[in-house]
């Protein structure tokens, strides 16, 4: 929450929105939905709640599909219905997640930017606050409801109009480095960076729109390792881990860090 907002709202309790990719809901390498991976999500997200944070979860959908993999004309697919098909692919891991969640005794609320009441809520504001507020854990899909944006753009959007205190960027690696530490084995792990390092740096983090919005209106970024056990809780609870990206320059912004 920025500063101004902090005045407006007071202290309440802490909120958090995490955005968890697609490649969460699978096997490393593999694609499509693997429910043992949803089910150690569910766990990592259950026990985070139980701290008494409230958590939004924005899902990717690139496990089933992504827009950009069909340019226009290819195999028959307009670009902007690819997009919407991506969209929806985000709404079949949401009720993955979210039985996954209740069968381990959470309360969720479903709720998608593009209306389709048999399976979800819609998406209104003022509902997934109160929803929130009385402790559910609310899953957010269909990304912002329009084609030709990602997921992580709609969990900048939702962060912002939610007045959450943070974005949690779950991620397989431990945050971000210099290079693709999966390929470079001497990538640095950054612990601190701006808004405007990651621009300048082109650093891939979160796409380039995702990380304007979050600028303009100083919404802080964590990227966190989800993978090891605990960090989600962690995260949630803002204990200094992975990477803060905000906009106040500190001096060490970097450390040396494994890529383990
Ligand atoms: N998408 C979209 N609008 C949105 C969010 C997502 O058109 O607001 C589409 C886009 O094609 C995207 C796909 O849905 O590639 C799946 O989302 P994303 O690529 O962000 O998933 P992730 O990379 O996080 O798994």
């Amino acid at each position: 929450m920025n500063a101004q907002l902090r005045e407006k709202y007071g202290t309440r309790t802490r909120r958090v929105v995490l955005k968890v990719s697609g490649q969460s809901f699978c096997r490393a390498g593999e694609r499509g939905i693997s429910m043992d991976e949803v089910v150690h999500l569910a766990e990592q997200t259950s026990r985070a709640a139980g701290r008494g944070v409230q958590i939004a979860i924005v899902m990717g959908g690139g496990n089933i599909l992504r827009g950009a993999q069909f340019t226009s004309g290819n195999a028959g697919i307009e670009e902007a219905t690819a997009h919407y098909m991506g969209m929806l692919a985000t709404v079949m891991n949401g009720l993955a997640l979210q039985d996954a969640l209740e069968s381990l005794g959470c309360q969720t609320r479903l709720l998608t930017a593009i209306r389709m009441e048999a399976v979800a809520e819609p998406y209104i504001r003022r509902r997934a606050r109160r929803h929130l507020e009385k402790g559910r854990i609310v899953l957010l899909a269909a990304g912002t409801g329009s084609p030709f944006v990602t997921t992580d753009t709609a969990a900048a959007q939702r962060a912002l109009e939610l007045e959450a205190d943070v974005l949690l960027k779950a991620t397989r690696v431990d945050g971000v480095y210099s290079d693709d530490p999966e390929k470079n084995a001497h990538a640095v792990l950054y612990s601190e960076l701006t808004y405007h390092q990651v621009q300048q740096q082109n650093l891939r983090v979160m796409d380039p729109t995702a990380i304007a919005q979050c600028m303009e209106h100083d919404m802080p970024i964590v990227v966190f390792n989800y993978l090891k056990v605990g960090n989600i809780e962690r995260a949630v609870q803002g204990e200094r881990l992975g990477t803060l990206i905000s906009s106040r320059e500190r001096s060490a912004a970097f450390s040396e860090g494994s890529t383990s």
